[in-house]
């Protein structure tokens, strides 16, 4: 079977080279007679691979030396309590924007912790934008200010960030991770599961600038606890080896076969701008997030009738075009056209709507 276009929001698809890379070394890793998945995480060839991830990690992504990079497990909803368990700290309060569902989590979850407070919500819009901001609603003496910076749902993103004052910035970025540059020293702490654009399920990313790295509150698992897994390189236990490894290698298709960031972003815009200028000129499909939120990771997108939407997946998945499903809460369809879409993907599947639109039209 020939490989399919895969659309899911995460898991997701990975770029072929690194595929390819991955399994050439699946039986023997750089002349060590043994695979990444099996070998010690002691070890000194382990040790290269991680120690090389994180170090590419902060190329690419331009980190400043005084940011940790923790190399986690559980995934960005652990993330939603450890946030609010080493951060709030101080006044033991944080403010939320809720934007989607995965910041609403994040939400209740923090307020397990402490003092949290919605300070905007476009819930009534059903997420199909970010929120207006009233800064009179933030509070000074928060410990943190929280926002999703790509809403994966809903299919839409923050194109100016909030003015936080001397407030840390905490951002969810695991839908949006690497598909352009990112200025990290506007932000506190940033967190990202690795799934849908860095590496397989098992890694997540923390990205924390260290003065915010103090004691936690009291109870906080060990495993939570950032200055315990900063202190020991990410190797307080086992981290997610081969998760790591792919990372690695990811991050070496970026810098060598994309060309950065910058490059990156280009190549996103321009995919993204394909699709959403389809659906703008169509007549039967109709994207869901207002304009001015749009994501360029995933696109929300409806015929306005379930029936046609249903049969629009099912005929899509027959011709290789595979989870276009929208989620439930928004129904319809979602594209979640991650850094590995090769932009053919998106011609070819803008190309099979547009000969649906003409059969269904
Ligand atoms: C997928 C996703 C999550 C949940 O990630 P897990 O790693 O499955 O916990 C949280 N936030 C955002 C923005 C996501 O896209």
């Amino acid at each position: 079977m020939p490989r399919v276009y895969n659309f899911s929001a995460g898991p997701s698809m990975l770029p072929e080279s690194v595929l390819q890379k991955a399994a050439a070394e699946v039986m023997d890793y750089n002349g060590s007679g043994q695979s990444v998945m099996e070998m010690s995480h002691r070890s000194p060839v382990y040790d290269e691979i991680i120690k090389s991830a994180q170090s590419l990690l902060r190329e690419v992504m331009g980190i400043p030396d005084n940011y940790q990079v923790l190399f986690l497990q559980g995934g960005a909803s652990s993330q939603f309590a450890a946030v609010a368990m080493n951060l709030m700290t101080k006044s033991r309060k944080a403010d939320y924007v809720l934007s989607g569902q995965f910041s609403t989590k994040a939400f209740q979850e923090g307020s397990r912790y402490g003092d949290c407070k919605a300070v905007a919500s476009s819930k009534e819009e059903n997420f199909s934008r970010i929120p207006d901001l009233d800064e009179s609603e933030f509070r000074p003496d928060a410990d943190y200010f929280h926002i999703c910076l790509n809403n994966t749902i809903y299919g839409t993103a923050w194109h100016t960030l909030p003015n936080t004052g001397n407030v840390p910035l905490v951002a969810d970025i695991s839908s949006c991770i690497l598909s352009r540059p990112i200025d990290v020293s506007k932000f506190g702490l940033l967190y990202a599961g690795a799934q849908k654009n860095v590496a397989p399920a098992g890694l997540t990313i923390v990205i924390v600038r260290e003065d915010l790295i103090g004691e936690p509150q009291e109870g906080t698992p060990t495993m939570f606890n950032y200055g315990v897994m900063a202190k020991n390189d990410s190797m307080y236990n086992t981290p997610p080896c081969w998760s790591i490894y792919i990372c690695k290698l990811v991050l070496e298709w970026i810098k060598n076969e994309i060309g950065g960031l910058p490059a990156m972003e280009a190549r996103n815009v321009k995919k993204a701008q394909v699709l959403y200028d389809f659906l703008d000129n169509s007549k039967l499909f109709k994207p869901c997030a207002e304009k001015e939120s749009r994501s360029i990771m995933n696109v929300t997108f409806v015929t306005g009738d379930k029936e046609l939407d249903a049969k629009f997946v099912k005929e899509a998945t027959a011709a290789g075009f595979v989870n276009l499903k929208g989620h439930r809460s928004v129904g319809g369809m979602r594209a979640s056209i991650y850094n590995a879409m090769p932009p053919e993907g998106i011609d070819k599947l803008v190309a099979f709507m547009t000969e649906f639109e003409k059969q269904n039209g």
